[in-house]
């Protein structure tokens, strides 16, 4: 499949605004990934969740457009051709993919973005944004991982034991990331996640334009 559109996020950020920053967030199922992300976006008001576009069926719970945006194979192949995705891949057997121009717009105004996506994905968006961010969260232990992916029990057990199989091979991508979590304790975790986010934001770049009034202030003699 390829992505006809060429990338513009840069293009849509105006020169006066402090551009937000995109992050990419993996992890096997059951790591806690989504727990720790809504957690995060409660916490810190200037980041946003993408919402992914997917072929797969709704869970039990899942609503359209709070967890996906749930679309038929069609739907989404067409989207392909289009250009509408920043990033897409096939993972367990369906297809899962980031819209373009919701991130465009969440990052010109300024905040930043999580994209909830597999290492296939964190690995396009790396090459198409390189000043992106990019963390993994891995589970303390094998065992915890099994514990909370039949926890959710949404999954039959065949589905249960495909991903514990498929959750190897996606955790030995950790190292191609920037910063790695373990979700061993839930408030832990999150705050090293939001000290990630805050640290990013209080770069020189970032804060000498945020504070561009100050400065001057500061410095005029
Ligand atoms: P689930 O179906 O359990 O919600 O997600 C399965 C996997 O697909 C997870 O690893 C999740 O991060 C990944 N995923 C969800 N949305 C996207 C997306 O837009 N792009 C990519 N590449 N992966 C995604």
């Amino acid at each position: 499949m390829t992505n006809n559109r060429q990338n513009t996020l840069t293009d849509t950020i105006p020169e006066t605004l402090t551009p937000g920053t995109l992050y990419i967030v993996a992890a096997p199922s059951g790591a806690g990934k989504s727990s720790l992300v809504n957690a995060l976006i409660k916490r810190l008001p200037f980041v946003y969740l993408s919402i992914s576009h997917t072929t797969r069926n709704m869970r039990p719970g899942e609503e359209e457009g709070e967890h996906y945006h749930f679309v038929d194979k069609d739907t989404f192949l067409d989207m392909v051709t289009q250009g509408d995705f920043l990033e897409h891949a096939e993972v367990f057997g369906n297809y899962y993919g980031t819209s373009q121009a919701y991130v465009e717009k969440q990052l010109a105004q300024g905040h930043d973005v999580i994209l909830e996506i597999d290492w296939q994905g964190g690995q396009q968006i790396r090459k198409k944004i390189p000043g992106c961010r990019s963390i993994y969260i891995l589970p303390p232990s094998k065992e915890a991982l099994l514990e909370r992916l039949e926890k959710r029990s949404q999954d039959s057990d065949e589905v249960i034991n495909r991903r514990m199989k498929e959750a190897v091979s996606e955790m030995s991508h950790y190292g191609e990331f920037d910063y790695l979590i373990i979700n061993d304790d839930f408030y832990k975790a999150l705050d090293d996640m939001c000290a990630i986010f805050v640290a990013e934001r209080m770069k020189i770049d970032q804060q000498s334009i945020r504070n561009q009034e100050l400065l001057t202030n500061l410095l005029s003699s």
